[in-house]
């Protein structure tokens, strides 16, 4: 399956930069406008002026070790097709699309088909792209139905005036312009609608300690569902699992009889295999019961106490919580054999966001910048700090006015600079001349390079 997705990728990278359908011709039509010469852009679609091209992917900063492989095989499948293309004199910007959406397509990374659910369990994805020869660049952000947010970034690059579209008018500007939209069910983490309800800041799910039995630890989690009677939304939220119970966070949508923005935290205790509840008299004085079924749905049940007062319902899993800090940002940066350098990102964002909230990786100069004098970056970590910071832009500033080579540069900012402001992450760079950095202060950063003379290397740690 991860091979149909890629192959299709850079199927669709050969249409476009090397053969030349109608898109291709719209676009160089598009830039001819800037370069005053349409041949210049039919002959950079061959882009075979010297040997030298290089290529780095990352799949994302790791925060905490696990097993990566199936991100890492991605990588080198990439990296392979792509450095075959880059051969035959592939475009830059067309191999940086071209790899990112066949990335999002594999449902393996935290972008678009494998984007995470923001808090109140709805995927909202950001992503941009950027040429360094006219300094174009594309982004969009908070799209929740585009199907390749780094192909809607490549569109607004491309067909409008603008750098950057968001939300609903940007994933209504693909459905008229490409057509390449999905339903929420296309994304594994989609058709989960629960953004009204109210949800604590600093909630993390915390796996639980190595004893306890596996029954009790499947209960570590969230869930949502609609509490039938009173059609009050209702997250519950299981955040630490402990022997003999649980650190719960209940939350409820709006809902008159309840007020607006209500949650609470309990300490939860194991029932005969389930999980008990016993709320507090100004919330009404039920034991809720919480039951997981075989198909990792949960049954609630409510009972008032002193009364016959009885709800229940049966609660769908939400999108894991602390998936985020996991990473699996995507992102690319080229040189080409014309000495073009592009960059992308594509994320699903940070764990847990708050609904609406854009990180860095849509943002031009903090998580993707593309200069062909200095070099083409694409940054993921902890986008916060990376706008703050203007990550990627200051690496090439650092370049281009302390005159420091792109390893210092890169290196001094990510490794030494900014960790102490407190930034965490990483960035694949290249630079005009073909070389390639990686620097990262996480554990980890899935990232992997190829070049005219060096073969696909992958690494995560
Ligand atoms: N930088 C991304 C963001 O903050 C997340 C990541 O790269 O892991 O949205």
């Amino acid at each position: 399956m991860q091979t149909v997705a890629l192959g299709a990728g850079v199927a669709a990278l050969l249409l476009v930069g090397l053969v030349g359908p109608n898109g291709s011709m719209a676009r160089a039509q598009a830039q001819s406008a800037d370069t005053g010469n349409p041949l210049a852009v039919v002959m950079r679609g061959l882009c075979k002026a010297d040997e030298i091209f290089a290529l780095a992917i990352h799949g994302g900063a790791v925060f905490a070790r696990s097993d990566h492989g199936p991100k890492a095989a991605i990588v080198q499948q990439s990296l392979t097709e792509a450095r075959a293309v880059l051969a035959s004199g592939a475009r830059a910007i067309d191999v940086v699309e071209a790899v990112i959406a066949g990335m999002e397509n594999s449902g393996v990374f935290n972008a678009g088909k494998g984007a995470i659910a923001n808090k109140a369990g709805v995927v909202e994805m950001d992503a941009s792209i950027m040429e360094g020869r006219l300094h174009k660049a594309g982004a969009v952000a908070s799209v929740k139905a585009v199907r390749n947010p780094i192909s809607a970034a490549r569109l607004v690059m491309d067909e409008t005036r603008h750098v950057m579209m968001v939300g609903p008018d940007a994933d209504k500007f693909v459905r008229e312009n490409s057509g390449a939209v999905a339903d929420v069910s296309y994304f594994h983490y989609g058709g989960q609608n629960f953004s009204d309800v109210p949800l604590p800041d600093d909630i993390r799910i915390m796996p639980p300690d190595e004893d306890i039995a596996k029954n009790k630890a499947a209960f570590s989690g969230a869930w949502a569902g609609v509490w039938v009677g009173i059609s009050l939304k209702h997250v519950l939220v299981v955040e630490k699992i402990e022997p003999h119970g649980a650190k719960v966070v209940h939350a409820y949508g709006p809902n008159p009889s309840f007020g607006e923005g209500l949650h609470r935290r309990f300490t939860a205790i194991f029932v005969g295999g389930g999980l008990q509840v016993t709320e507090p008299s100004d919330l009404g004085g039920f034991i809720t019961t919480y039951r997981l079924n075989p198909d990792d749905t949960l049954t609630a049940t409510a009972a008032k106490k002193n009364s016959a007062e009885v709800y229940e319902t049966t609660f769908r899993r939400l999108a894991d919580l602390s998936v985020g800090d996991e990473g699996g940002t995507v992102g690319a940066v080229v040189r080409d054999r014309c000495g073009d350098l592009a960059a992308g990102t594509s994320t699903g964002g940070f764990g847990s966001k708050t609904p609406g909230r854009v990180g860095d990786s849509p943002i031009i100069g903090a998580g993707t910048y593309a200069d062909n004098k200095t070099a083409a970056i694409s940054a993921t970590g902890h986008g916060e700090l990376f706008m703050r910071h203007v990550v990627a832009y200051a690496i090439t500033a650092a370049m281009k006015y302390k005159g420091l080579s792109l390893e210092k540069a890169a290196t001094g900012l990510i490794k030494h600079e900014l960790p102490p402001k407190g930034l965490r992450g990483g960035v694949i760079a290249v630079d005009r001349d073909g070389n390639v950095t990686m620097p990262y202060n996480t554990e980890g950063m899935v990232r992997g390079t190829t070049s005219n003379d060096l073969a696909p290397v992958v690494e995560v740690y």
